[in-house]
């Protein structure tokens, strides 16, 4: 019968993964679950990851960020959820240091990053938009759930909600009694949990910076997140024949160019590895490898602008170069004395 055989031919086999598909926060996701036995876990994990979107999201008047954001300096009350997202944001931020600062919206906007055309402001300008720049500078009140950003802060979740979203939508999953899952946010931020029933290892591609189809290398890992930053993302030719990309140096306010095309950071939850990705790319390989060295708990691998590759020799193990970058130079960053 016709309708048996596409049945069959479409994978969708009692141990074939569930599939939910959803487009949230400017992306196509596809969730991937394993033992399952109906599909309303899956559902709750992609109507959550949708909710978040409809809260996190600065460019939309309705979200509470929106609201933050226009807050004219006063405590704005935010859900739990928001609240949750913003203190782990900080928290991150404040360990990231300068490379990475939520607060640094405004000059997004300026570049045309977060909304209108893309320009390239005048060296005045960034100079007096990063003055307001300093997530130091933004207070939260549990008691109150509340989030008061200074007159002329604004803030941009861009570089974690999708991480955070990812561990939301993992932690639901499990909970419902799924076993193992694929959850791709996008490509840009992919996290992985449990054993595929085949027993073989979770596959994820590395995209290729340089062209937007091609695969960079693959990565073959048990589990945990997969987060890349790359300034292929979003980016324009100025009149000057300069590519200008959406991941700002908070410092400067430029694009930050550092010889970096993009940075995919393992770590064990997603947010980390999101912020992470973000961060890294401003810092640039050494300062990345004085954070690593300092601080261990992730493995890294970056695609630098001169055909090289430089990772940690935790991602060596997992990582395979591949198309354009196969037989590229490799330099590996080892741990501290501290291993
Ligand atoms: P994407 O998945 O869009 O590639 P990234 O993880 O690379 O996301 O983060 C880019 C986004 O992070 C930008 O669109 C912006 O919202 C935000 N961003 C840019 N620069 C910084 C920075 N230095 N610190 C924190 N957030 C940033
Ligand atoms: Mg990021």
């Amino acid at each position: 019968m016709l309708l048996a055989a596409l049945v069959t031919a479409c994978g969708c086999t009692q141990n074939g993964p569930l599939v939910r598909e959803l487009f949230a926060m400017d992306t196509y996701m596809r969730f991937s679950v394993y033992g399952l036995t109906d599909g309303e876990a899956a559902d709750e994990a992609a109507d959550a990851v949708v909710r978040l979107s409809g809260l996190l999201d600065a460019v939309d008047s309705r979200s509470e960020v929106y609201a933050l954001d226009h807050g004219v300096g006063l405590p704005v009350p935010v859900s739990p959820e928001t609240f949750d997202v913003i203190e782990g944001a900080l928290g991150l931020s404040n360990r990231l240091g300068s490379a990475f600062e939520l607060t640094v919206r405004p000059v997004l906007t300026a570049w045309g990053f977060t909304e209108g055309e893309h320009r390239i402001p005048s060296d005045a300008e960034l100079a007096a938009l990063i003055e307001n720049v300093d997530d130091g500078r933004v207070g939260l009140d549990a008691e109150r759930n509340t989030v008061t950003l200074p007159e002329g802060m604004q803030i941009d979740l861009g570089a974690v909600a999708k991480g955070y979203a990812a561990d939301e939508a993992a932690r639901i999953l499990r909970e419902g009694g799924a076993k193992a899952a694929l959850l791709d946010l996008g490509s840009s931020t992919i996290l992985a949990f449990g054993s595929k029933p085949d027993g073989t290892k979770w596959k994820i591609a590395v995209k290729d910076p340089e062209n937007a189809d091609g695969v960079a290398g693959i990565i073959e890992t048990d589990g945990g997140a997969v987060s890349t930053s790359g300034g292929y993302e979003r980016y324009f030719t100025g009149p000057d024949g300069q590519v200008y990309w959406h991941i700002i140096d908070p410092r400067t306010g430029r694009p930050a160019k550092t010889g970096i095309l993009s940075v995919t950071v393992l770590t064990d939850d997603a947010m980390t590895g999101d912020a992470l990705s973000t961060a890294l790319f401003v810092m640039g390989p050494q300062a990345a490898e004085e954070y690593y060295r300092e601080n261990g708990g992730i493995d890294y691998i970056m695609l630098m602008e001169d055909g090289s590759i430089v990772m940690t020799a935790g991602a060596e193990g997992v990582f395979t170069p591949y198309g354009s970058r196969a037989g590229a130079k490799v330099s590996v960053v080892g741990s501290g004395a501290d291993g």
